[in-house]
């Protein structure tokens, strides 16, 4: 009888953002990770995007518990609105169980276990086993999970970095991941961001020297500096040089405060006392004694400097000669917000400088060859990332031995099944690699038993939108609908209809916003009247009195307005029946 394991990204395999990936046996299922990503600017209304769990409601029973591997947005994210309706427990590390609680309380989603589990610890989830490994990241208490099933130990590295001098993390704990190499890796679920990028990523250490020339450059300036809110190394770095530079600090930003405050209780961030001061002080202090840190709510860097660019900030005032320096942002496909606020910034005066854009979070090529060869798992599955990331990190894998049938490219919903048969002795290794990747297989043998992998179904997944705090199904047709309206705004066209009679009981009324300019719209109302009236008129002629009235006026009225002006705004039809 075959022991089984079910590996199932229900998101991360696409795009960046909303990671989450199901592991099942016949008994259990834990998810690793419960993130969201954030909606691109043509989605007005949505504020985030979640995972479709729909699987998990499905097998609740199973359903054990949620793993997590940092505490950034793209990983526990979506962990207020999931576990509103799946109740099970949460583990994670101390900083990022913080986070997820504060999280928590602040969407009002109670009776949640959540247990926090140090670096180095091992817990039982379930069916399976979970060692968290530390790691280096952006973020304090990152860690790889390592999770033993009954088939072998499938790894998931989460985001990881190999920096050999982090500033406020600890380094991967490149030993243990050696020793799970000797030990035999069944599977590894790999941070595929920056496979495209060559050689190995910059150490935190090398941005503190960058950062320390930046203070030194602009002594006597004031320095705004914009930061991605849960960089705590980063935030460490700026704290020592502001130490260094006799400078007092101003931190905004909701989310960064919170991040702040949790690393500090654990003991992860270390800030001299009186450093920080409040916003509504900064004028009792010289140019070259203050920083403004800025940072955005969830996932929006650069939230707070737009504010500030645009003259909306309620503490601050861009002035001649302030030095506004982006390091470590995230802009989200908020690039024209983000253009327009360098623009007005440099309008204004201020020096704008970026610093950094090479120091990242995420391991590059070399170090993803590096975990694969000491790994030496049996299989791969690049994840965290746009297809051809994923693609190199492929790439990268079989240049240190892996075959390239045993690497798996998925696509979030797929069902990677792995199987592990004792007792025999052939094996399916010799499986064509020229097939299919979405029918490829692959097996090997392993002393006396066969291991074989396929992908051998497909979940199908919604995206599911966050409108506001609801938990909303996608709808295309409000999204195109909210699109339209932003786009070309709204046309009511107000009847009235004598019920015995069938004639119009008053005029047509046309009402716009967004739309018509009311002075200059006379010619397109007169031609919409007559159109409506004759199109009302043929209706009653055919006895119809019901809906149809209305769909009729919307569609005539619609493809009038398209004709004359190129426009395609939400047309509304309210037709009433009167009986006098
Ligand atoms: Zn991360």
């Amino acid at each position: 009888m075959a022991d089984t394991v079910r590996i199932i990204p229900l998101g991360g395999f696409d795009k960046i953002g909303m990671n989450m990936t199901l592991i099942e046996s016949k008994d259990s299922i834990i998810a690793v990770d419960c993130g969201m990503s954030f909606p691109p600017d043509n989605m007005p209304g949505v504020t985030a995007m979640i995972p479709d769990v729909s699987y998990l409601e499905e097998n609740v029973d199973k359903f054990k518990g949620i793993v997590l591997t940092h505490g950034h947005e793209d990983h526990i994210g979506a962990l207020p609105y999931i576990l509103g309706q799946l109740k099970v427990p949460v583990y994670g590390t101390p900083l990022t169980i913080a986070l997820v609680e504060k999280r928590l309380c602040d969407f009002g989603v109670k009776g949640i276990k959540t247990k926090a589990i140090k670096q180095g610890a091992t817990i039982v989830v379930g069916d399976f086993k979970v060692e968290f490994i530390k790691a280096s990241h952006s973020i304090p208490d990152s860690v790889m999970l390592a999770i033993y099933t009954s088939v072998g130990i499938i790894l998931s590295t989460g985001d990881f970095k190999l920096d050999m001098t982090p500033v406020t993390g600890k380094m991967s704990d490149i030993s243990r991941i050696t020793a799970l190499g000797t030990k035999g890796v069944l599977a590894v679920l790999s941070d595929s961001t920056n496979a495209m990028t060559e050689g190995f990523s910059r150490s935190e250490l090398y941005v503190f020297e960058q950062l320390d020339t930046m203070f030194s450059r602009y002594r006597g300036n004031r320095l705004i500096i914009v930061t991605f809110a849960t960089n705590m190394d980063r935030i460490q770095q700026i704290i020592n040089l502001a130490d260094k530079y006799g400078r007092k600090m101003v931190m905004e930003g909701e989310l960064m405060l919170e991040v702040f405050s949790a690393a500090q209780k654990l003991g992860y961030v270390e800030v001299p006392e009186e450093m920080i001061v409040d916003s509504d002080t900064i004028n009792n202090y010289a140019d070259g004694e203050i920083i403004f840190l800025t940072t955005g709510s969830h996932g929006k860097s650069v939230q707070c400097i737009s504010e500030i660019a645009r003259g909306s900030h309620p503490g601050i005032r861009i002035k001649e000669n302030d030095v506004v320096l982006f390091s470590s942002i995230a802009i989200h496909g908020n690039e024209v917000e983000f253009n327009r606020t360098l623009n007005s910034l440099e309008e204004q005066g201020a020096i704008v400088v970026f610093q950094d854009l090479h120091a990242t979070g995420h391991a590059c090529a070399e170090e993803l060859k590096l975990l694969f060869a000491l790994l030496h798992p049996r299989f791969v599955i690049p994840a965290h990332g746009e297809y051809r990331y994923r693609r190199e990190a492929k790439r990268i894998a079989t240049e240190v031995g892996i075959p390239a049938r045993n690497i798996f490219l998925m696509d979030n919903g797929d069902i990677l099944e792995i199987s592990r048969t004792p007792g025999k002795k052939e094996t399916c290794d010799a499986i064509s690699t020229a097939l299919p990747e979405k029918t490829q297989t692959a097996g090997l043998e392993k002393g006396t038993e066969v291991l074989a992998a396929a992908i051998t179904g497909h979940l199908p997944l919604c995206d599911i939108l966050v409108d506001g705090n609801e938990r909303t199904m996608i709808d295309r047709a409000l999204i195109r609908d909210r699109q339209q309206l932003s786009g070309s705004g709204v046309v009511v066209i107000e009847v009235c209809i004598h019920k015995k009679t069938g004639r119009l009981a008053s005029g047509i009324n046309i009402t716009s916003r967004g739309f018509l300019d009311e002075n200059n719209s006379q010619g397109l109302r007169d031609e919409l009247e007559t159109a409506v009236s004759r199109e009302i008129s043929r209706f009653i002629g055919q006895g119809v009195h019901d809906e149809r009235i209305a769909k009729g006026v919307e569609t005539v009225a619609g493809a009038l307005i398209g004709e004359m002006t190129g426009k395609n705004p939400v047309v509304i039809a309210l037709v009433t029946n009167v009986m006098i």
